[in-house]
């Protein structure tokens, strides 16, 4: 299914019980229709109609859980509510608590609720494995994020260092058809608000300090060598053209001005992070920070293709392939997706 519900309306009718959250798992573990794992013989299995989550082979009788392997394996909760929780953690809108997802979906126990997000959770961790910059700037900068207040007085505290490295896309001034308007009319809002430039894969990282030994094995993890790498003049950032980048550096000394022209991507994104950890979140200790790093990261990814992530926090996806450049730049340029493709925005 490529065509992902837009709105809540959508999801609950192409969702709306037990038999086609079934047919879903169905369809995406045996696209070109059922095969059983034990004969492998190909056609209907048997449905039986008080557990749809079961198939049955026709031939030798070999019963196939469709949750196997996936979040959902051994659930009691209906498969409904988990794609339900699937589809608010991977949408736009900036995921959600277990207390709101609690209350929101009817769910008896907030430990309940607490493990199915964890779980979808799980499945986010280290979402990303190869490199970026390979075709695009890469810009590079830390920010102290996060911090609970309670009973501490006022300010933040328990702030974490993150170092967060993002893509800076091109963005074509004329966008093309949109393939979901009729006769491949032109959106007539794209957002963007003149901005030239996209945000691209985002990586963010929790570090101890900001010191050259910890930043440069960053850089060197997560973004491919010969890129064009841009850091404020931070000396941390010194060595990155012997380790084989194209470095620019711009001392910009606490200038904010001058860091929003020369790093305005990542100023982006670590507004929203911010924005994102205390308002739906309300703090995070630094303990848990990565996990939600990992979330966040997740989402801004995948963006542009919610389905791949709504299948892939389900682990309902056989092989969840991670979005190429090129796709990115193509799917940048013609998505019809609500978010605007070019606003690199995840809160409010
Ligand atoms: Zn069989």
């Amino acid at each position: 299914m490529s065509n992902y519900p837009r709105t809540l309306l959508e999801f609950q009718h192409l969702f709306p019980d037990e038999v086609a959250c079934a047919h879903h798992l169905e369809r995406i573990r045996w696209p070109e229709g059922f095969e059983c794992p034990s004969c492998s013989q190909v056609g209907e299995p048997w449905r039986l109609q008080v557990r749809p989550r079961v198939l049955e082979c026709r031939q030798c009788g070999y019963q196939v859980s469709l949750t196997a392997g996936t979040v959902m394996h051994r659930t009691r909760q209906p498969l409904p509510i988990w794609f339900w929780a699937a589809y608010l953690v991977t949408t736009q809108t900036p995921g959600m608590s277990a207390l709101q997802f609690q209350r929101q979906l009817g769910i008896k126990r907030y430990e309940t609720a607490f493990l199915m997000l964890h779980k979808l959770r799980a499945a986010m961790v280290r979402p990303e494995r190869d490199r970026i910059g390979a075709e695009w700037p890469v810009e590079v900068d830390e920010t102290y994020v996060g911090g609970a207040t309670q009973g501490e007085g006022r300010g933040r505290h328990h702030k974490t260092l993150v170092v967060g490295m993002v893509e800076v896309l091109p963005r074509k001034k004329a966008l093309g058809p949109d393939p979901n308007l009729p006769s491949g009319q032109r959106p007539q809002h794209r957002g963007g608000h003149g901005r030239s430039f996209i945000a691209g894969r985002l990586r963010l990282q929790t570090i101890p300090n900001r010191k050259q030994e910890t930043l440069e094995p960053m850089v060197l993890a997560n973004v491919q060598k010969k890129a064009e790498v841009r850091t404020d003049g931070w000396t941390g950032y010194d060595n990155l053209h012997n380790l084989g980048y194209n470095h620019t550096a711009e001392p910009v000394r606490g200038d904010q001005a001058k860091t929003a022209q020369h790093l305005p991507m990542i100023h982006i994104v670590f507004g929203n992070l911010d924005a994102w950890l205390l308002g739906t979140h309300h703090g995070v200790s630094p303990a848990h920070l990565q996990g939600y790093l990992n979330e966040f990261v997740f989402r801004f990814n995948r963006r542009f293709w919610p389905m791949v992530g709504f299948d892939s926090v389900l682990k309902i996806a056989a092989q969840v392939e991670s979005p190429t450049n090129r796709d990115f730049y193509k799917s940048a340029q013609t998505s019809s997706n609500p978010v605007e493709p070019d606003e690199p925005v995840l809160t409010g």
